[in-house]
């Protein structure tokens, strides 16, 4: 690695180059050939259960999937109906180039991606800033007027003084590990009981500068905008963000991203041990996955039961889950044995943010086309602090209807519109949309039904993703750590968790990859397998890589 080498998800709590592994020639591991075709149960076929299914069965092993609902989870590609693939991302819609296990297995499918239209991005003709009924045009990307430009400024400065953040993302960049540990562990002891509005109210640089700078900071954020939302989260989750570069060059999958966790459930992989050649994860469940799981138990025999709610039960020696952590305790009735009190409380304290986001199809591109009679867009990106908050535009080419995210939200403002039917919802963000546009009428270009999701009233989900809490870096490390089960008592091993919020970055796809892949590395090492030496895995690098233990 030389400092040319871009950013990628490369810790900071566990720097492991999940990337690297992946590519190695030598492969993830192997089990031992009295293992093969071993039964593992995995619960949920979202994108972790997905890509530890897939790789489980590479190794020779047979993973049984179980999934309430559909394949996919939270990576949600919704058609509309009426058009032949024209789709509303509902849960992950951009992804940055630094989660590079994500883009390892979108590389593998062959899918297609493209830069993201996020404010004041190249993808998005122009952008809008909506502040306190005051709307501030952009086009292309910038220049950025004031006092954006100040708040944007101090927020760099904020980073860099609190935290040496040119070192310390220099440190992620050449992956020295014992540089970035040293680094990373004094923040970790410094900001994981402080919140993100902490750091901003307390940095000389916002100081500075007035309240309301601190006002324009929440709503336009360093990018993506609403980051007011996540004013009470850990900053310690907002450093990981930054540091890792997920805010920065995102990307959308061209036709949905859904055909990432469908296409790996399909795919037939060349390098596949003991199944036959042609072998896919549909093929081993004859199309579809097992029901959704309603209880969990272990038995005197040491297996671990797995009931479905139509009421067959199997038995496995290991299991993985990758539901939402409460679900654990509200959907599927688990015996409590299987895990520590101390992970129940981990698991338990989870804190989930509400998200909510409403889409319509329209026509045309139509803001493409600029007014005749102002020179300008008709309509742009928008930030707003309305009840919008973000509006999305998204292109489909000439030859299909485009699509308007009219409402990106989270927190209260999702909660506003929770108990609301799509129309009503329609509604809300066509009148507040009029006040910034006020001679547009967005209304005639729309065509069939609009798309709404609420991932906090479904009761699969009960919440969009995790947003830890201060103090909650301790919870999050029992979590995360717990792939590691040669100290476990007997009773407590066998059952494993992956998925974005076992890892130390809620809310991005490349957490759920990361933590299927350490699940993976245990199950592996369960069956009595291991990786090979030179190209060493999870399990087998962690005691060089472990996150800083806090103690309690
Ligand atoms: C609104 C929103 C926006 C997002 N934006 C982004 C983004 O822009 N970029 C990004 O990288 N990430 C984003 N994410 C995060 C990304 O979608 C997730 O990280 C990823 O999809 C999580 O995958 P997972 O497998 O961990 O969990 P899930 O996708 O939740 O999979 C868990 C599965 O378990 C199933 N399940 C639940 N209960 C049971 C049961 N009892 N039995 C069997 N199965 C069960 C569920 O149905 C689900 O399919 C976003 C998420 C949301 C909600």
């Amino acid at each position: 690695m030389n400092a040319d080498q871009p950013i990628t998800g490369f810790g900071p709590d566990f720097p492991f180059a999940y990337d690297d592994w992946l590519s190695h020639p030598s492969g993830l591991g192997a089990v031992p050939e009295a293992a093969l075709g071993e039964e593992v149960a995995i619960i949920g076929a979202g994108l972790a259960g997905m890509v530890a299914a897939y790789e489980l069965m590479k190794l020779g092993l047979r993973p049984v999937m179980y999934e309430q609902g559909r394949i996919g989870g939270r990576l949600r590609s919704e058609k509309f109906q009426g058009a032949d693939n024209v789709i509303a991302e509902l849960g992950g819609m951009r992804f940055p180039v630094s989660s590079r296990g994500f883009y390892h297995y979108v590389d593998l499918l062959g899918l297609q991606s493209a830069p993201f239209p996020n404010p004041l991005a190249a993808a998005s003709p122009s952008t809008v800033i909506d502040l306190e009924g005051v709307p501030v045009y952009i086009e292309g990307t910038g220049p950025i007027p004031q006092p954006f430009a100040a708040v944007q400024q101090a927020w760099a400065e904020a980073l860099e003084s609190q935290t040496d953040f040119a070192a310390l993302q220099d440190a992620v960049r050449r992956r020295d590990v014992a540089d970035l540990k040293t680094r990373w562990n004094q923040l970790v002891a410094q900001w994981d009981e402080r919140t993100f509005y902490d750091f901003i109210a307390a940095s000389p640089a916002f100081s500075r500068l007035s309240f309301h700078h601190r006002e324009i900071f929440g709503q336009v954020g360093f990018g993506t905008g609403g980051w007011d939302s996540d004013f009470p989260n850990s900053m310690l989750e907002i450093l990981r963000v930054v540091l890792t570069e997920l805010e920065d060059g995102q990307r959308y999958i061209k036709g949905g991203v859904e055909q990432l966790p469908r296409g790996l459930w399909a795919h037939a992989p060349d390098n596949i041990r003991h199944w036959p050649a042609g072998t896919s994860l549909s093929s081993l469940h004859s199309g579809a996955p097992r029901p959704g799981v309603a209880r969990l138990a272990r038995e005197e025999s040491g297996m671990i039961a797995v009931t479905d709610r139509w009421g067959d039960t199997r038995r496995y020696k290991a299991v993985l889950s990758t539901c939402q952590t409460w679900l654990l305790t509200t959907a599927i009735e688990t015996d409590e044995k299987l895990f520590a009190q101390k992970l129940w409380m981990a698991l338990d304290r989870t804190r989930y943010m509400q998200s909510s986001k409403t889409f319509v199809m329209v026509d045309r591109p139509f803001w493409t086309e600029r007014d005749p009679l102002t020179g300008r867009f008709p309509l742009s990106t928008t930030l707003s602090d309305r009840i919008t908050r973000g509006t999305y535009l998204f292109d489909n080419g000439p030859d299909q209807p485009a699509v308007i995210c009219l409402s990106y939200s989270w927190m209260s403002d999702a909660l506003k519109v929770l108990p609301l039917p799509s129309e009503r919802r329609v509604a809300l963000m066509l009148r507040a949309l009029r006040h910034i546009y006020p001679d547009l009428d967005i209304s005639k270009h729309i065509i069939g039904d609009p798309i709404t999701v609420s991932w906090e009233s479904d009761p699969g989900f009960l919440g969009a993703f995790k947003g830890a809490l201060p103090g909650h870096y301790r919870y999050n490390r029992r979590m995360f750590c717990h792939f590691m089960q040669q100290d476990l008592p007997p009773d407590q091993r066998g059952i494993y968790l992956a998925g974005d919020e076992i890892s130390f970055t809620p809310a991005w796809a490349e957490g759920a990859v990361q933590t299927a892949l350490n699940a993976l590395s245990g199950i592996m090492h369960q069956f009595g397998g291991a990786s090979p030496p030179d190209n060493p895995g999870p399990v087998e690098q962690f005691a060089a890589l472990a996150p800083l233990d806090l103690g309690d």
